[in-house]
């Protein structure tokens, strides 16, 4: 019972898209909503180690968008594969890290710091959200997630981590698990998926109970 319960998201995610509404436009008004991206890094930097991408795959608010929002408007075509690449992914990564420390960095020392980081923040949320929406309305939802920074710091810190089983026995090969992915990968082959965002649909959708973590 204990495995079964693991193996499913979180009863909460499907309700935490609503907190990128929540910072992409009370930000407008309210920068210090903008720290709350800065929650979002620290649970990502404490929990990756130990479980990989688990937490894109439930508690990233804005994971929980695509899934439950985006995907209510989205093509649902195939994620391009360069985007997986860490060729494209880390350049993106070290661009936007980098910018936003040089915005930052730029505040410091300046009037009203508090509130003006709050707004690099605010900002870096609404930009990140809009590139999230159009390539997640013509494509597919969790397109931004093939290369987003912060599920490639994941991916880096702990991709090998609580790894997806698949007892070869017992499967099928009936493709239920890979119809189902959000991420678009290749769950019935028994290899190391180090983008694996531990949603567990795939799990619960396997008729012989093939899958478990
Ligand atoms: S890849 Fe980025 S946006 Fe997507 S769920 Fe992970 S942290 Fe959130
Ligand atoms: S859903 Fe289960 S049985 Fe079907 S292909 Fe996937 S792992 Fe195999
Ligand atoms: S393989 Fe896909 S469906 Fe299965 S847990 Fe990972 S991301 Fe979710």
């Amino acid at each position: 019972m204990g495995k079964r319960r693991l193996n499913k998201m979180l009863k909460i995610t499907p309700y935490l898209g609503i907190f990128v509404l929540i910072v992409s436009i009370g930000g407008l008004w309210y920068p210090a909503l903008g720290y709350f991206v800065l929650l979002i890094f620290a649970a990502i930097f404490l929990i990756s180690p130990f479980r990989g991408r688990w937490f894109c795959g439930n508690l990233c608010p804005r994971g929980s968008f695509a899934d439950f929002w985006i995907s209510k408007i989205s093509k649902k075509r195939k994620i391009p594969g360069i985007l997986r690449s860490l060729w494209v992914r880390l350049p993106i990564f070290l661009l936007m890290m980098g910018f936003m420390g040089y915005r930052i960095s730029n505040i410091i020392g300046t009037l009203n710091t508090f509130e003006k980081i709050g707004t690099v923040l605010v900002t870096m949320c609404i930009v990140t959200t809009a590139i999230a929406v159009l390539l997640g309305s013509n494509l597919s939802p969790r397109t931004w997630c093939s290369f987003c920074p912060m599920g490639t710091a994941q991916r880096l810190l702990g991709g090998k981590r609580y790894q997806l089983q698949l007892e070869n026995d017992k499967c099928i090969s009936c493709k239920k698990c890979e119809k189902v992915c959000p991420m678009q990968l290749k769950v019935c082959q028994n290899e190391t998926k180090l983008d694996c965002i531990k949603c567990g649909r795939c799990v619960s959708v396997c008729p012989k109970d093939a899958l478990h973590f």
